[in-house]
């Protein structure tokens, strides 16, 4: 069966507060040409600056992952993670995210706002065969504690293993094939979640406000601040997150990805090693 590159039909938009700016961020997803990728663009003073998704524009940086201008390196995009998980799962190959803030709101914690965009603004197929990352050998990130590795499959799949201290979480697995159903049923809808003993260090550092409780799940020893929207939601954005981070290599990646209490600093590796073999 052919598989063919795919962007958006029109222009998806979508508005949202912003953590680390103040006011409202608005973002404008636009189709763009066969072979072009995934670029941010930062609207900021009448001025127009291009990141286009490629991991030597990847800045690393604690909890989020953040992209920097290649032209001038004091214009970067905070929190791409969640966008980019979207248009990895529903298959858009390219696409130009206009955005007038230094960040992608986090809006409920999800994707599933941006997904939600997308979806009414429709996707087609280009003439172009998709060029994907294929993965052929097997690649292991493994410090000791967490493991993330990619296998070759005929199919995207991620699997993910959590297994964490604090008992709301606890153990928890999933592997979910990569599709646009299942990204809006399962994946596009799971929210993060912050471990209330963190916000206090993550307030000051500005990475939260105080008032975001309802931007994020936040798990207390003995309770949750909101209602899980499915059994998994935990692994289910653990998985979000990994098709949001594997996509900063600018590809698509066909294999199956598998996490053990892996985050975004494995995820970013991996993606740094799929980049170097197969870009
Ligand atoms: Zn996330």
């Amino acid at each position: 069966m052919p598989n063919k590159q795919r962007t958006l039909k029109a222009i998806a938009e979508l508005s949202a507060p912003g953590t680390f700016t103040e006011g409202v961020v608005n973002i404008k997803i636009h189709p763009s040409e066969a072979g072009a990728g995934i670029e941010f663009r930062i609207v900021s003073g009448g001025k127009i600056t291009s990141i286009p998704v490629e991991i030597g524009n990847l800045l690393e940086a604690p909890n989020r992952s953040v992209l920097v201008s290649p032209e001038d390196e004091t214009i970067r995009i905070n929190i791409t993670e969640h966008v980019l998980s979207s248009l990895m799962g529903l298959g858009i190959d390219n696409a130009i995210i206009e955005v007038d803030a230094i960040e992608m709101p986090l809006i409920d914690g999800s994707s599933l706002k941006y997904a939600e965009a997308i979806m009414k603004a429709g996707i087609v197929e280009q003439e172009p065969e998709r060029d994907e990352i294929v993965v052929d050998e097997t690649i292991i990130v493994d410090d000791g504690n967490t493991v993330l590795m990619a296998v070759p499959s005929e199919k995207f799949i991620v699997t993910h293993y959590l297994d964490h201290e604090n008992s709301q979480i606890g153990k928890r697995a999933a592997t979910i094939e990569i599709t646009p159903e299942n990204y809006m049923k399962r994946i596009g809808p799971a929210r993060t979640f912050l471990m209330a003993d963190n916000i206090p260090a993550m307030v000051a550092n500005g990475e939260v406000k105080n008032t975001d409780a309802n931007q994020a799940l936040v798990v207390y020893e003995d309770k949750l601040n909101q209602t899980l929207r499915f059994a998994n939601e935990f692994c289910y954005h653990k998985i979000l997150d990994i098709l949001g981070d594997m996509y900063l290599t600018g590809k698509r990646v066909r294999g199956h990805i598998i996490g053990i209490r892996s985050g975004h600093v494995q995820n970013r590796e991996l993606a740094r090693r799929l980049a170097q073999i197969y870009l």
